[in-house]
């Protein structure tokens, strides 16, 4: 297992900082195609070893990643590959937290105050190498924190997310259900395969505590703000133009309105920031563009609605003359 820690501090759950007594291990899988732990998880800046998680981890541009504010849910740690392309773990919540991963439950109370949970990353469903290594990952994570807990690997002990709605303790979803029996697994493969690992023993990754304070109040300093602010506005900077701007956004570019701001993000097509601010300077920059478009028309328009008081002057000039 390739473990790393990289503590969503700036979740809700997180800064709810709830404890509970594991009694379980729930496994879900997040239902789109992204493997990279990037996508979930990233360091906020100012956390400790924040550029040696960012080089782990590799940077999600977007903006997108658990480790903000209103996401609505959040897990104990997601399996998926890391920036080089390994398969790796990443911890996001203290283990004896109260996750936020199973929604409601049906008949009984919700399994987020029983079990702790990890998140597997999917792929496109269609890669055994892929499903492999991460199912050997998240064996060998269940069978950590069942040695850590003293938890008994089997139903209800470790179940995956769909297994938890039909025992009555979790939301509606089909996860790992709709992945794992592509490639022959089932749940009670995985209970045997943790039950097997637990042989093994494996060395239990706890948090320091002086690393899992929650300290939703905490002064930020200066840089620390600059920061933030940085990654705020390239994360505005990367999102798509709205669907009700797409006309006017490929009319400005037509008439040169709005230049490029160059590739962002390296796919090599021009970015234009489309969700970003306009700074005053931007602003005069797109004001004078406007210019040499608009003075033809008004010129006409001028024209226009002159006409008739220069048709009439001239037909005085000519009577006078007359
Ligand atoms: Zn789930």
């Amino acid at each position: 297992m390739n473990l790393i820690t990289c503590l969503l501090k700036r979740n809700d759950c997180y800064r709810a900082g709830q404890r509970i007594t594991p009694k379980g291990v729930m496994i879900h899988s997040t239902g789109a195609p992204n493997p990279m732990l990037r996508r979930y998880v990233q360091p906020m800046p100012g956390d400790q070893g924040y550029d040696q998680l960012m080089e782990r981890l590799g940077r999600n541009p977007n903006g997108n990643s658990w480790n903000r504010s209103g996401v609505g849910a959040c897990v104990h740690g997601f399996i998926g590959k890391l920036a080089d392309g390994s398969i790796g773990t990443a911890q996001t919540l203290p283990w004896g937290w109260r996750g936020w991963h199973a929604g409601n439950g049906t008949t009984r109370p919700s399994a987020n105050n029983t079990h702790i949970s990890f998140e597997i990353c999917e792929d496109g469903l269609e890669d055994r190498d892929y499903f492999e290594a991460v199912y050997r990952e998240a064996v060998e994570l269940t069978a950590m924190l069942c040695q850590m807990y003293d938890l008994d690997p089997t139903e209800p002990g470790v179940i995956c997310h769909s297994e938890g709605h039909a025992l009555g303790m979790a939301s509606g979803h089909a996860d790992v259900m709709h992945w794992f029996p592509r490639f022959g697994k089932t749940m009670d493969d995985f209970r045997a395969d943790v039950a097997e690992d637990m042989h093994n023993e494996h060395t239990p990754n706890e948090v320091p505590e002086e690393d899992i304070d929650v300290k939703p109040d905490l002064p930020i300093t200066s840089e620390q703000f600059s920061a933030l602010m940085g990654e705020y506005l390239s994360g505005l900077s990367l999102q798509p133009g709205s669907d009700w701007s797409a006309e006017d956004r490929a009319k400005s570019i037509e008439i040169g309105l709005i230049k490029g701001v160059g590739d962002l993000n390296d796919d090599g097509e021009m970015d234009f920031a489309w969700r970003s601010w306009a700074t005053r300077e931007e602003t005069t920059a797109m004001l004078l563009r406007l210019v040499p478009i608009i003075t033809p028309e008004v010129a006409e328009a001028v024209a226009t609605a002159l006409q008739p008081a220069i048709e009439e002057m001239v037909q005085k000039l000519m009577e006078g003359k007359a």
